[in-house]
This record gives C-alpha cells, structure tokens and sequence, in this order.
C-alpha cells in the first residue's frame, strides 16, 4: 500500500475570496506532487454563521482537485472548533450524506467515544459493514496528544481498534525524544487496519519522512514553510525533493545527521542526491537529539538495537562529535588510531557484517584541502595557526601534525589550546600563540576553525583575526576558513583583497562529506555531484 501524501490546507473563514484562494492552494498541493487533500474546517464554523461554513465545506469538497479527509478539529486537540459536539457531529452528517461527500472524516476518539449517542449518529454517516445506506465516506479515528506521549496511548489504540466503523486509525502525540518515533513504528507494526502514526515537533520529523517504510496509511506535508497544520510538519518539497519519499519503502536504510540543532543541515541534500544517483536504498535526515552525554547514549543505543530501523550510520555534528567517541569505547566500536587522537568524530557506520565503526571524515578532508593546495602530500617545514580549540580545530591540529607540519594555536579561551596542545603526541612542534606571534612570524597557512563570520553565529561580521595579522602574511600564505554559510566569509574576502591563496569551507564540506558517503555505500560520491547541490543550495538561502 503507498503511503498518501497529504497536505492539510486550512481556510481561516468561509468568505468566498478565502474559499477560492484555499482552492488555488488544493491545486498547488496537487500540481506539486500530493495525493489527498485534509480540508481543515474548523474555522469556517468557528465564527461565521454554521449555515455558511457548511455551504463553504461542501463547495469546497465538491470541487477538491484531490480525493480529500474532510476535518472540523476541536479545540481541545489542537483545532480551532469550540462549539457544541452535537452541532459539531450534525454538521459531519451532512458532509458525509452529501452529494459530493470526502473521501475520509475525521473525528476524534475522544469526541467520539464521548457519548453512545454521538458514536451512533457518526456510524450512520460513515462506510462500514452494518451500514444500510450507499455511503462512500469512511472514518478516521483519531487521537492527538500536544503534550507528549498519552500515558494511557495504548489503552486508547485498542479502544480505537475495538470500533468496527473506523477505516483508518490515527495517533499523533509530541515527541520528547527521536527514540519515540521507534514506538510508533512499533506501532505500525501491529496494526489491523490503515493507520496513521505521526510524532509532532522537531523530533518527530523521523515519523513523518518514514512513513512509507513501516507502511503508514498517510503522512502530512505542508504545502509550504508558512501553512504547517502540526508542529515539525515538513513541506511538500522537502518530502518529495530532498528526501525523496517515493522512494522510501521497507528496505529502505536509515542514515541521520545528528547534533543539535540539525533541521538546517545541508548534509541530507548531498547525500540524499548521491544515493538518488548511484541508486543506493537509503535516506538521510535530521535526528537532533539534545545536548548531553545521557541523550546521546540513551538515543544511539535505542538507535542501533532497533531490529526493523535499519539504521546504518549517521553524521554527528555539534555538541556531540567528543559524545561519539566516549560511546565507541563504551561499547567497543571499531575506532581508528587517528579519530581516537583527535577525540572526537563525525561519522558512524554499520558495516555489512552488523559492527559499528566510528571515523573522523574532517581531518581526511582537512589534509585532502592542503595537501591539494600545497601540491604535496606533506606539509613538512609548513607552519599552521589554527584559530579555535573545539573540535574542528583538533581535528585541524592533529591533521596537521601528522602531515609533518608545526602548529600553533589561537583560542578566545587560551587554557583550551594549551589542553589540545597537551593532547598531541609528543615530538610534535606546537605552542600556544597570540597575533602578537603570528605578526613576529607569519605562517605560511592560517585555518579559522571558529564559527566567526558564520552568518548564522554570533559574529557574522568579523574577522578571526586582526587586518593587522592578515597584512604581516606573506603572498603565498594560506587562508583556509573552514566556515563555510557563507562561502564568502569576512575573512574569505580580506585575503583576497590582499591576493592571498584560500580554501573556503565549502570545499571541506563537501570532501567530508564526500568520504562519509564512501565508507556508507562503498561506492564513491559522483564527480561533482556535492559540489553542485551544495552551490544550488547555498544559492537558494541567499
Ligand atoms: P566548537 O567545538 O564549538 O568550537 C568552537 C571554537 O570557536 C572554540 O574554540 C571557541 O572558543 C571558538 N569561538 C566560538 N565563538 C567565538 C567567537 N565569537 N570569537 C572567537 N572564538 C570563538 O565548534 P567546532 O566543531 O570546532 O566548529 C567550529 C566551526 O568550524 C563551525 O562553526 C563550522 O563553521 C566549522 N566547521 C566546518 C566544517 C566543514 O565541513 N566546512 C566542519 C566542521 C566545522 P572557546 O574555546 O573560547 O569557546
């Protein structure tokens, strides 16, 4: 069965210029790629008189350009309706009983089950075995919880299950964690009927892209960023586009991003357009799991006991690079000698024979930039300033020294460079340093590995270093910034008005990410390929 993709559209009163403007929208929805419409009527029998908001629901269910669930939500699960139940439930008896009735109704469980009186007179508008009437329209039984996950969810699913009228079951609650989607695809996995398991916000974007893998009846899409119905919704293009959900089914294998927070990475549209290209059954999305050691330990291992997940690797981003590390060792995953040095690590991968490895992808594509600049494979005789002490800046450091290079190292915080210094293998040239140095010996090679000129940081603006440092570099130095939102960073362009050599960090991106594909698919990433999407993409945030 394929999952439907829904797009909720939801007219704020029944005014006729509101009625063809929701109209438009259904077309839109369509043309962009939807199979089914939710026409969220609440409002149009919120303020205006019950006699026009019915008009206006028939009219537009009549002229739904897609087969389409007709839903008047009440207020207490997240709708706008707070009128009678009993109004509510005649007004659903005439949609259904219509000439041109929905596909689907809506109704919640708990409205439903309320009274015998009101079950009935919603049984007499639906499809079901007993019904006497030639009635199309079937019912979703649905259950929504804003708060988190119900206490009593599975209760309310077997009492949903007990009810004969209902076609479709659906169940919605807030996710406090990515590990609550893995109950809802439990979930999926017992079901009798269609149903609809869908977890709200941020965390619950996991549900909503894999619904086709455990078989969902449904999964909503907004028809863009401004007309989410529900909280964490993704927009239509997202699914289609950069998730490709037409192409998700059972076999399909899970790989995250995961850090905090993660819905702007670009990493899901590289990879996902790689897997597309060499036709590997994967797909790549956000798992943002909250700061702290706990979280993380708690998520991945939930993560990777799953039996029907498939989950086969993930990038880890900020905070939980160092987070990777302590938990390979806990559990003993397979981690080279040089991500170990560095203490931290960017990528995990399941290989085929089920163990885990952990691998630090930033210091292969750190090396790849300079050895490619320099046009050797060392850096001997080479000396390298490092801006920072996190984790890119370890990676950075511990690169550098491998490759023969002497290091120094500036940080806001001075004690963190003198530990990243303590943590390189001894024999290693590297010190603490100030500008003050940097001016009375240039280097040849500077990386800016803070997020200073970020657009999204604290200091968009400015420059990692003084223009006086920049002056003291000599014309073939190196400015390698590995900020790379935007390309074009402060420190980007004061080199080259000063025709100094750059490495932007879009470069780094890519080959990191580039050699993340490598060890998930065993093939390589299509020439090109990261290049172009990840400019497109950059391209369109502008
Ligand atoms: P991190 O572990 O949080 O470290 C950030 C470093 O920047 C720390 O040393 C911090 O100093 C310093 N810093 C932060 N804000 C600053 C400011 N306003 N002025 C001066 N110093 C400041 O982060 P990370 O993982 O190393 O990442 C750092 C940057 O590297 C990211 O922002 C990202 O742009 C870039 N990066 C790029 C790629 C890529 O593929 N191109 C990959 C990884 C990282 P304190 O020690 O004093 O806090």
């Amino acid at each position: 069965m394929t999952t439907l993709l829904t797009v909720p559209i939801t007219p704020e009163s029944s005014e006729p210029d509101e009625i063809v403007r929701a109209l438009a929208d259904a077309i839109a929805a369509k043309q962009l790629g939807a199979d089914l419409i939710e026409w969220r009527l609440d409002s149009l029998f919120a303020g205006a008189g019950d006699d026009q908001g019915e008009a206006a629901s028939l009219r537009l269910i009549a002229e739904s350009p897609l087969p389409c669930i007709a839903t008047i939500r009440s207020a207490a699960e997240g709708g706008h309706y707070d009128g009678d139940d009993d109004a509510r439930i005649a007004h659903i008896e005439r949609l259904g009983t219509a000439d041109s009735p929905p596909r689907y109704i809506d109704l919640e469980w708990s409205t439903f089950s309320r009274s015998a009186n009101l079950a009935q007179k919603v049984r007499l508008a639906v499809d079901h075995d007993k019904q006497q009437r030639d009635i199309s329209t079937s019912l979703i039984l649905s259950a929504h919880d804003f708060e988190g996950r119900p206490k009593d969810l599975l209760r309310r699913l077997t009492a949903m299950r007990d009810e004969p009228a209902a076609k479709v079951i659906k169940i919605a609650f807030a996710m406090r964690s990515i590990r609550d989607n893995l109950e809802l695809f439990d979930l999926l996995a017992t079901r009798d009927r269609p149903t609809i398991a869908l977890g709200m916000g941020e965390a619950g974007i996991l549900s909503r892209i894999l619904a086709p893998k455990f078989g969902a009846f449904l999964t909503f899409a907004a028809l863009n960023p401004q007309s989410t119905s529900a909280p964490g919704q993704p927009t239509i293009t997202d699914l289609l586009d950069r998730y490709r959900f037409r192409s998700i089914n059972k076999a399909t294998k899970v790989i995250g991003i995961i850090g905090y927070p993660v819905s702007h990475s670009l990493s899901p549209d590289l990879h996902n357009a790689g897997f597309s290209a060499i036709e590997f059954n994967a797909v790549d999305l956000p798992m943002p799991i909250a700061p702290g050691w706990e979280p993380f330990k708690a998520t991945l291992n939930e993560l990777t006991a799953h039996e029907t997940l498939d989950f086969t690797g993930a990038s880890v981003t900020i905070p939980h690079k160092e987070n990777l590390v302590r938990l390979a060792q806990e559990n003993g995953w397979d981690t080279d000698e040089q991500t170990a040095r560095i203490g931290a690590a960017n990528t995990l991968i399941r290989t085929d024979d089920g163990a885990w490895q952990i691998r630090n992808t930033d210091a292969q594509a750190i090396a790849q930039c300079l050895t490619e600049a320099q046009g050797r494979d060392s850096l001997k005789g080479d000396s390298v300033a490092i801006i920072g002490a996190g984790g890119a800046a370890r990676a950075a450091a511990v690169t550098c020294a491998d490759l023969g290079a002497d290091i120094r190292i500036i940080n806001r915080s001075p004690e963190r460079a003198e530990a990243l210094i303590a943590d390189l293998q001894p024999g290693v040239n590297a010190h603490v340093a100030t500008e003050d140095d940097l001016r009375a010996s240039p280097p040849d090679i500077v990386i800016n590995c803070t997020p200073v000129g970020m657009s999204t940081g604290s200091a968009p603006n400015e420059l990692p270093l003084t223009e006086a440092t920049l002056d003291a570099l000599a014309v073939n130095a190196i400015i390698f910034d590995t900020v790379y939102t935007p390309i074009q960073t402060p420190l980007i362009t004061s080199a080259e008005a000063r025709s100094l050599r750059t490495i932007t960090g879009d470069a780094m991106f890519v080959k990191q990410a580039e050699a993340q594909f490598a060890l998930w698919t065993g093939k390589e990433a299509p020439d090109g390929l990261f290049n172009q999407v990840l400019a497109a993409r950059l391209k369109a945030q502008v």
